[in-house]
Formats: C-alpha cells, structure tokens, sequence
C-alpha cells in the first residue's frame, strides 16, 4: 500500500513538472513574440526615418541648386526650381521663405518678395543665420513697391482727352477722320481695293460736333458695313 502511495505521489510530481515546463514554454514563446514585434516595430520607425532623411537630403540640395542659379543671376531658373521645392514639401523650412523672398526681388515681383522675407523675419527675428540680409532686402522690395503704387497713382491722375467735350469751333462741324472727307473708305480685299460708303460720316465727309466728340469717347454708333 504505501508503494503504491509513493508511485502515486512520483506521478503527481510528474504532472507539476510537465505543467511547468509548458507553462515556461509560453512564457518563452510569448516573450519572443514580443521581442520579435518589438524589433519589427523598431525597424519600421527607422526605415520612416531614413525615408525622411532622404525627403529632406532632396528638398535640401534642390533648394541649394536654386540658391546656387540666383547668385549666378539665373532668376528665372532659380524662381521655377523654388516653386519646385514648395509644391513637393508639407511645411517651408525657414531658409527657403528667405531665399525665394530675395529671388523674387530680382524678378521685380516685389509683393511676392515682401511676402516671403516678412515670413522669415517673423519666423526668426533678428538672430536669424539671414536675419540682417532679410531686412535689408525687405527695405529694397518695400521701396521698390512704393514706387511702382507712385506709378499706378500718377497713371490714375492722367488727363486725358476723351474726359472732355471739345469745342469744334464756329462752324460746329469736323472733318471725319475715318475717310478725311473723301466720304469713302478703301478695303482691300483678294481682288484689289473696294471703294465703300464711309460707315462713320454716313457719306458726308464731316461729322457734326456731337458725333466728333462721341466718336473720341469711342461711343459713336456707326453703320455696320
Ligand atoms: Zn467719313
């Protein structure tokens, strides 16, 4: 009987060892897993990184050449090279607002030019690396736009002819300048000149004050020919 007890016991023990032994196994296993998927997730951040450092290695010697095409004066290429850049990335880093800012001067798109060098001041003040050379081309853009608002001022201010009704003198009458009073206009055409009624005088070779000074306003109803 008490053989039989400690076979009893030995089986028992057995069993609790076997348990063990398979409740390890999943620890292990499990724990592996976790390692495993711990380094595929590690590798995938590095991968993106990688993938990112390429995207700003590119933007980056981009933006170069064009920086390189403006000082050499080649503004036009530097300007479609920079639009390049800005239409690839998600964000602007602060040295492209700087250096578009200073190419567009040079295109004379003064507003554009504005635009951008007050971005990169505001973005970094004045202990920017182009801080100083921003301001300095702000202060040229913003001159250069006064002048040209000066411009369009003064094209505004223009007198001109046509605002005014002109005194055709005491005959009240002016010879028509379409035809200088022949009465008739020449249209060549494929088979040599057409001689036609002039459509401005209705064949009288004057016009009448009035119509002289609606045909200057560029109002005078004329015959369709
Ligand atoms: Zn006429």
């Amino acid at each position: 009987m008490a053989r039989y007890e400690k076979r009893r016991f030995y089986k028992r023990k057995e069993k609790m060892i076997e348990k063990k032994i398979l409740a390890l196994i999943l620890i292990l296993w499990s724990a592996q897993g976790f390692a495993q998927s711990q380094a595929e997730k590690e590798k995938i951040k590095e991968l993106e990184m990688m993938r990112q450092m390429e995207r700003t290695r590119k933007v980056t010697m981009k933006m170069d050449s064009a920086v390189q095409l403006t000082d050499e004066g080649k503004y036009q290429e530097a300007d479609a090279k920079f639009r390049a850049v800005l239409k690839s990335i998600r964000s602007v880093p602060s040295d492209l607002t700087y250096h578009f800012g200073k190419n567009s001067y040079f295109l004379g798109k003064y507003r554009q030019s504005v635009d951008w060098l007050n971005k990169y001041i505001q973005l970094k003040g004045t202990q920017g690396r182009y801080s100083a050379d921003a301001i300095a081309w702000l202060a040229k853009a913003e001159n250069e736009l006064l002048k040209e608002h000066e411009k369009e001022n003064k094209h505004a201010a223009e007198v001109l002819s046509g605002d005014y009704y002109i005194d055709c003198g005491p005959t009240g009458k002016v010879v028509c300048p379409t035809c200088r009073g022949s009465a008739v206009v020449v249209k060549k055409n494929y088979f040599g000149d057409v001689y036609k009624d002039c459509p401005v005088c209705n064949k009288l070779g004057y016009l009448t004050c009035d119509e002289y000074n609606k045909l200057l306003k560029g109002k005078l109803v004329t015959e369709p020919n």
